[in-house]
């Protein structure tokens, strides 16, 4: 359907120089495991690289290591360790579009989402609690506020540095010390932060990365050397480490799934509310713990609203990653391709009708094209389970309390959206909205100032903010 083609507008990886191999960083130091695993790029199954898998011995030395540190880093004026996170910042900013490419190559997010999203956030992330570490006291959580030791830190692959920098950057200025286990699909941001922590000279031991499977986790957050466990993950995960957590006196902070409804009144206007609706559910694939994958909209304006969204989703550019023309990207691995797909044929089989523009998509790699389904109802398993993937269920209302009702009608409470003019409503509604983060005429906005977290199963404690600051004092 579109009126004219896009050249090829590749970004060039060779910004990036990827090792045959790569070791865990421990005690400031790269060092082999026994075994290995290797890390591919889902937009062709090429592999990267081969990385060290954790072995118990090695989570071992890594929090040995934290905790040796723990004693000069915890010890160090606030202001002392507010320069490193300036340096690292820095650093990080230097070697952004390395890192951007590193991150899509790994992950399959295309380049100008990793470039203008992930990479700026994750420098943010770095100035703002850096400028926190002297400040401490300040924060109101007390004239004394004490760091609590050693964090053993879980996070997923969907923004793999982006959630790197929320764990490691609020520990590091609280005066706490790290051992950080990064995603399976997407280790390599991570290793490559590692040297940034080197060239920043931050002293051995404070940050620690230990890669591997779920297996490396759960020794990571059950070790009883660790005094607080930082968790960002599926919910089922995050049950269970809620339970082997339980009685340990670790501090514990979920950051779990999500089924945000995103609400559209019919005083909205409409082309705004497209992008809003396009950008909470395509953005990273899908792959947003705070996506909106539920549409609610007003069932004056529902048909109206839809033909303009699926004109808009006809344009939307799937393949390359690398390329700067790119809209959505790869899927992050065959098994969440295959989730994707099953719910998605659920959907069918459950009586909804299902939609994706014309669009082809590469033959190798994992793709999945951007769908919707519209005559979904709260009872359907598409309505109800985070899919995680480019796929939007929609269903209508007719007065704002229908609406709310169904916003809340979910497990989850993570994130919402509402879209109309009145801002009497936007304060009306978001007040009865059971979700940790509502955006008002926008989608998917983050700010390191401002916290994010859940409600019910999406998690407990808050990250980001001042009050991220709260999950790593006593
Ligand atoms: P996941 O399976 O829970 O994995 C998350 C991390 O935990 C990975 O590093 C994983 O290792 C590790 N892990 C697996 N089993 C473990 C265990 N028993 N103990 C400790 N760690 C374990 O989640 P995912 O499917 O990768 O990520 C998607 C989920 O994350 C979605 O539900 C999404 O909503 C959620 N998410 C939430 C937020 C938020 O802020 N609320 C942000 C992003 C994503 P492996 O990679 O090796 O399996
Ligand atoms: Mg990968």
């Amino acid at each position: 359907m579109s009126l004219f083609e896009y050249a090829p507008a590749p970004e060039s990886r060779s910004i990036v120089d990827i090792a045959p191999s790569y070791g865990l960083f421990i005690d400031g130091e790269f060092g082999e495991a026994k075994d290995t695993f290797k890390t591919i790029n889902p937009a062709d199954e090429e592999v990267l690289t081969e990385v060290a898998l954790a072995a118990p011995e090695d989570v071992d030395r890594a929090v040995a290591a934290a905790r040796r540190a723990f004693e000069s880093w915890s010890a160090l004026p606030g202001s002392e360790r507010a320069k490193y996170l300036f340096r690292i910042a820095r650093i990080l900013q230097e070697r952004s579009r390395e890192l951007a490419v590193l991150e899509s190559l790994d992950n399959g997010k295309p380049i100008k989402e990793s470039r203008d999203v992930d990479l700026p956030l994750v420098a943010a992330h770095f100035f703002y609690y850096a400028g926190w570490a002297d400040k401490l006291k300040y924060a109101g959580l007390g004239p004394d506020p004490r760091p609590l030791g050693v964090a053993g830190q879980v996070i997923p692959w969907n923004f793999p540095l982006l959630m790197l920098a929320w764990k490691i950057a609020p520990a590091l200025a609280t005066g706490n010390t790290v051992v950080l286990k990064p995603a399976e699909t997407t280790p390599l941001s991570a290793l490559f932060f590692a040297d940034v922590c080197r060239q920043a000279d931050l002293p051995p031991g404070v940050v620690n990365i230990v890669t591997g499977a779920g297996d490396t986790g759960r020794y990571l957050v059950e070790h009883p050397d660790v005094n607080k466990v930082a968790f960002t993950g599926s919910t089922e995960v995050g049950r269970q480490i809620a339970r082997s957590v339980a009685g340990t006196g670790k501090k514990l902070t979920l950051e779990l799934g999500g089924k945000a409804a995103n609400i559209v009144f019919d005083d909205a206007p409409i082309d705004q509310a497209v992008e809003g609706i396009v950008n909470g559910i395509f953005f990273n694939q899908g792959h947003v713990c705070c996506a909106g994958s539920r549409l609610l909209v007003q069932e004056s304006i529902a048909e109206e609203l839809l033909t303009s969204l699926k004109r808009r989703m006809a344009t939307l550019r799937v393949g390359d990653p690398l390329d700067k023309n790119t809209d959505i990207g790869a899927i992050n691995s065959r098994a969440q391709l295959d989730r994707i797909t099953e719910l998605s044929e659920i959907g069918a089989t459950e009586g909804a009708e299902r939609w994706s523009p014309e669009c082809s998509l590469p033959d190798r790699g994992f793709w999945f094209a951007p769908t919707i389904f519209t005559g979904v109802t709260q009872a359907h398993r598409i309505a109800r389970e985070e899919i995680f993937g480019p796929v939007l269920s929609v269903l209508t209302f007719r007065t704002p309390a229908e609406a709310v009702e169904k916003a809340n009608n979910t497990p989850y409470g993570l994130s919402a959206g509402i879209w109309t003019e009145k801002g009497s409503r936007i304060l009306a509604v978001a007040d009865k909205l059971r979700a940790g983060v509502v955006w008002a005429n926008t989608f998917n906005k983050f700010d390191p100032t401002s916290p994010f977290g859940g409600y019910k199963e999406s998690g407990y404690g808050r990250e980001g903010g001042r009050h991220g600051l709260e999950a790593y004092l006593a």
